[in-house]
C-alpha cells in the first residue's frame, strides 16, 4: 500500500499539484485528481490533461489556485460548472463533485452537488473512475471503489454501475467503450458488451460530431480493425457507418467466391496504420473498396468483377463525409483522389511499366504520389507470402521508376510550359475550343514522351499542332475570333 502511494506521489510532481494541496488546506476543501490521468499513470501513457475534482465549487477553487500561481488565465464554463487553465504545458480542469441524473431524450444530465462517491458513480468505466487524494493528510492515497486496478491489470473495460443504465443514460459511452478497447487493446467485459448491443439504438440521441470524434480516435489507434470489428459485432456500425458493414460477406456462384471485403479492408487499414499517422490516408484505406458491394457482378466468363469501383467509390465519399460531419474540404478531396487512383499502380505492374504510364500517374497523383504508393502497398493482403513479396518487389520497381522519371521530366505538379494565353497570342485567337485542343495536345505529347517538358519543344509542338488545325502564327495585336479563324491567312 505504502509502495503504491510512493509511486503515485512520483506522478504528482508537477508544481501545480503542490499549490492545489496548499489551496485545499487553506479553503478546507477535499480535492482529488481523477479519471484519465490516474488511469494513464498505471498504463505508463503520457497524459497532459489533468482533471481535478473538488467537493465544492470547481470554478471558485480554480481561481484560488490560479491566484496563488500568479499570471495564469482561467477559462470558466459557468454552464458546466468547470474551469481550466494551462500551466507549463499541462491542462488542468477543475470541476465540483457532482451527482447526475438523466432524462430519456437527452445525454445532458441534471446535475447537483455530490460526494466523491457520487462523482465516481457517474464515471464511464472502472478504469476511469479512480481518484488520488491531494489533501495533505491523505496525499497520494488511491480511492478506487470499483476495483479499477484489477480491471487495468486484467485489461478489461467495465462500467462501474449497471451497464444498461450507464449506456442508456449517455450513449456516447458505448463509442467510448469501443474506442478504449481499441486504443488500449482491452477486452469489453461480457455484460458491458451485451448492454452496448441492447442499447445501440440510443446512439441516435448523440450528435454526429461526438460520434466522429470517437471514430477518429479509433482510426488513429495502432490497430483500428479492433474497433471496427467490435462496432460490427454490437450493431453500432450498421447505424453509424452502414457502407463499411456492407463490405462484409462472401458470395459464391458456380463455385467461385470473392474475398470478404470487410476483413480485407480492415487488414489494409491495419497495414497502413503501421506506416502512417495521417488520418486522411487511413480514411483512404478504409474507403478504398467502399463501392465494391454496389459494383459487384458475376460474369460467367471471368468470375466476380467490381467494375469502376474506384470511380463509384470516390463519388460516394462526399455523402459519407457530410453525414459523418467530417471536413468537406481538401482533406476530403485527398481521400477521393486516393480512392480514385488506388488501382493504378497495380495496373502498372500487371501491364508493363512504361515511361508514359508512369508519367501519367505522376501527373494525376502530383505531390500525393508517395501516399498513393503507401496505400497500394498496404492493399496487398494475400495469404500467399510469395505473392505478397512479389508484389512488394514490383512496387519497389514502380517507386524507382517514379523517381527516375520525376528527376528527368518534372511531371509532379506539372504546369504545361505553354499557356492558353500564349496559344491565343501566337495564333491571334480569343478564347475558343481550339485553344483547349492545342493545350491538351501539348500535355498529352509531354506525358507520352513525344516531346520533353520544356518551353522550346512545347512551343514548336504548339505551332505544328496549330498548323494541323489550319491556324497560322501571326504577329502581335492581330487577334481574330475562332469563328473567322485565321484560316484565310493560312
Ligand atoms: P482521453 O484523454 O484519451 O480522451 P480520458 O479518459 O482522459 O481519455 P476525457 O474525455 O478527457 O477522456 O474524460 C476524462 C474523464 O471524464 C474520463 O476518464 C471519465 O472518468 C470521465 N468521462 C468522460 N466522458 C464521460 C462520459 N461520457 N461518461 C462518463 N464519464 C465520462
Amino acid at each position: 500500500m505504502e509502495q503504491l502511494r510512493e509511486m503515485l506521489l512520483q506522478h504528482l510532481q508537477h508544481p501545480v499539484f503542490k499549490v492545489i494541496t496548499d489551496t485545499a488546506e487553506a479553503e478546507g476543501l477535499e480535492t482529488y485528481v481523477i479519471g484519465g490521468y490516474v488511469r494513464d499513470i498505471f498504463l505508463k501513457r503520457p497524459n497532459t490533461d489533468i482533471d481535478i475534482v473538488v467537493l465544492g465549487s470547481g470554478i471558485h477553487f480554480a481561481e484560488k489556485v490560479a491566484a496563488r500561481l500568479g499570471k495564469v488565465k482561467v477559462s470558466c464554463f459557468k454552464n458546466f460548472g468547470t474551469a481550466m487553465f494551462k500551466y507549463k504545458g499541462v491542462e488542468f480542469e477543475f470541476v465540483g463533485a457532482r451527482k447526475e441524473s438523466y432524462m430519456r431524450n437527452s445525454r445532458k444530465p441534471i446535475v447537483e452537488d455530490g460526494t466523491l462517491e457520487d462523482d465516481q458513480n457517474r464515471r464511464d468505466f472502472t478504469i476511469n473512475a479512480m481518484a488520488i487524494s491531494l489533501n495533505k493528510a491523505t496525499l497520494g492515497n488511491l480511492v478506487d471503489p470499483f476495483d479499477g486496478m484489477t480491471d487495468l491489470h486484467n485489461r478489461i473495460i467495465r462500467t462501474p454501475l449497471d451497464p444498461d443504465i450507464t449506456f442508456s443514460d449517455d450513449p456516447l459511452r458505448m463509442m467510448r467503450a469501443i474506442r478504449f478497447a481499441t486504443q488500449l487493446q482491452f477486452y469489453i467485459e461480457d455484460r458491458t458488451f451485451a448492454a452496448i448491443e441492447s442499447n445501440k439504438e440510443r446512439i441516435g440521441i448523440v450528435s454526429m460530431e461526438r460520434i466522429s470524434e470517437e471514430l477518429n480516435k479509433i482510426m488513429m489507434s495502432d490497430k483500428p480493425s479492433i474497433g471496427f470489428k467490435l462496432l460490427g459485432r454490437c450493431g453500432l456500425l450498421a447505424l453509424i457507418f452502414p457502407e463499411v458493414l456492407a463490405l462484409k460477406g462472401v458470395e459464391t456462384v458456380n463455385g467461385k467466391s470473392h474475398k470478404d471485403n470487410f476483413y480485407h479492408t480492415l487488414e489494409v487499414l491495419d497495414n497502413i496504420s503501421r506506416e502512417t499517422d495521417d488520418l486522411w490516408l487511413r480514411y483512404a484505406a478504409l474507403l478504398h473498396d467502399i463501392a465494391k458491394p454496389e459494383t459487384k457482378r458475376f460474369d460467367p466468363q471471368v468470375g466476380w468483377t467490381f467494375h469502376a469501383h474506384n470511380h463509384v467509390g470516390q463519388k460516394m465519399i462526399p455523402r459519407i463525409f457530410r453525414r459523418l460531419k467530417l471536413p468537406l474540404n481538401e482533406k476530403m478531396s485527398f481521400v477521393q483522389k486516393m480512392v480514385q487512383l488506388h488501382m493504378r499502380p497495380i495496373a502498372l505492374i500487371e501491364n508493363e511499366v512504361t515511361d508514359s504510364a508512369v508519367r501519367r500517374l505522376l501527373f494525376e497523383a502530383g505531390d500525393d504520389i508517395d501516399k498513393l504508393m503507401t496505400l497500394c502497398e498496404a492493399d496487398i493482403t494475400s495469404k500467399n507470402r510469395e505473392k505478397v513479396e512479389r508484389h512488394l518487389r514490383n512496387f519497389k520497381i514502380v517507386r524507382r521508376k517514379l523517381r527516375e522519371i520525376e528527376e528527368k521530366d518534372h511531371i509532379r505538379n506539372f504546369q504545361p510550359p505553354v499557356t492558353g494565353d500564349m496559344i491565343m497570342e501566337t495564333f491571334g485567337l480569343t478564347p475558343c475550343a481550339e485553344v483547349g485542343t492545342i493545350k491538351s495536345a501539348i500535355k498529352e505529347a509531354i506525358l507520352d514522351g513525344v516531346i520533353h517538358n520544356n518551353f522550346e519543344e512545347a512551343f514548336e509542338f504548339m505551332v505544328r499542332k496549330g498548323r494541323e488545325l489550319g491556324l497560322t502564327p501571326i504577329t502581335r495585336g492581330n487577334a481574330t475570333t475562332c469563328t473567322d479563324k485565321n484560316k484565310s491567312e493560312a
